[in-house]
């Protein structure tokens, strides 16, 4: 955790890093590509690291899509990869679910990536999808057949992940749900916002999870990065050493705040989130929390890793 530029390193000290892993976790936009295009190098240096024996896991909070999409975006940017490599957090709680043997329904906010994981699961949900404000929704006494009218029997669960048509409606019934101590609350992860531009701010899922959370006055089980939840995931398929897994990523309250959780070895990638003044500002601050988001090592960008193999 003292952010050393991994290039400064000498020939012997590159080396022993480089042998000191054989699991690499790699976090996908920002480190691999931005929006649908390789960032330049970073596919060679999977391939190498692959190469050199690293088993690779590409580990996303992005919740839209599918692993069978993952797989398919991937090998279109020049990435080798299978499904079991793909830890992406609607695949997460769909798995979280049918590991629970969930049989209830669920009030899903999400994407059609996430509604296909839950399909493929076999978990039953309600509420994908644009949700028009109901006449009298403000104003309960002229809402037609009252609140229960907009509330469906039997849903065990509030799911959320990116949803571009999250709305009023949708906070009422998700808070209402959650009313029931007994019904799960789950969400994909908590990035505030999207890097699109310095002049656009997109709102990301933690942005939704926020407003949910202080609505229903409830904290949520968080399956993505930084939560170990993820590691644990991986561990299922492939034997992590946590002295001996890499994490490679561009946001630190995700990526490298995810390593410090669990004990990883932390590249950051100055290709997304996270610049250098961010870590400077860590390093001087007395806030042990500031702390863990220091990264171990950093490189301007992933495929400068590729000399240095
Ligand atoms: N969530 C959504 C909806 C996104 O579009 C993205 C990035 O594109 C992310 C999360 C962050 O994904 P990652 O963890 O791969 O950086
Ligand atoms: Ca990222």
């Amino acid at each position: 955790m003292n952010a050393t530029y991994l290039s400064s390193l000498s020939k012997e000290d590159l080396k022993r890093f480089v042998d000191s892993f054989d699991t690499v976790l790699t976090d996908c936009d920002g480190v691999l590509w931005v929006e649908n295009n390789a960032i330049e190098g970073s596919p060679e240096v999977l391939k190498k690291l692959r190469e050199l024996g690293k088993k690779v896991f590409y580990v996303t909070n992005n919740s839209t899509k599918d692993r069978k999409d993952y797989v398919s975006k991937c090998l279109k940017l020049n990435y080798q990869a299978t499904e079991e490599e793909i830890v992406s957090t609607a695949y997460l709680v769909a798995n979280y679910l049918k590991s629970i043997n969930f049989r209830k329904k669920a009030f899903l906010i999400g994407s059609a990536g996430f509604a296909k994981e839950l399909d493929l699961a076999g978990v039953k949900y309600v509420g994908f999808g644009p949700d028009p404000m109901p006449e009298g929704l403000t104003t309960l006494g002229s809402l037609e057949g009252g609140l229960e009218s907009l509330l469906e029997p039997d849903v065990g669960a509030v799911l959320l992940g990116f949803d571009p048509h999250f709305s009023y409606p949708k906070m009422v019934k998700a808070a209402s749900y959650l009313s029931d101590p007994n019904c799960l609350y789950i969400v994909t992860n908590t990035d505030e916002r999207f890097p699109v531009s310095s002049r656009l701010i997109y709102p990301g899922t933690g942005s939704m999870v926020a407003a949910i959370s202080a609505c229903a006055a409830r904290d949520p089980l968080v399956v993505g990065k930084p939560n170990p939840y993820v590691a644990e995931a991986v561990s299922k398929i492939h034997p992590l050493d946590p002295k001996r897994t890499l994490m490679i990523g561009d946001r630190a309250n995700s990526d490298v705040l995810l390593g410090a959780n669990c004990g990883f070895r932390t590249l950051l990638v100055l290709t997304g989130v996270t610049s250098l003044d961010d870590v400077d500002k860590w390093k001087k601050s007395s806030d042990p929390e500031d702390k863990k988001l220091i990264p171990d090592f950093y490189l301007n960008k992933l495929g400068d890793f590729l000399q240095l193999l």
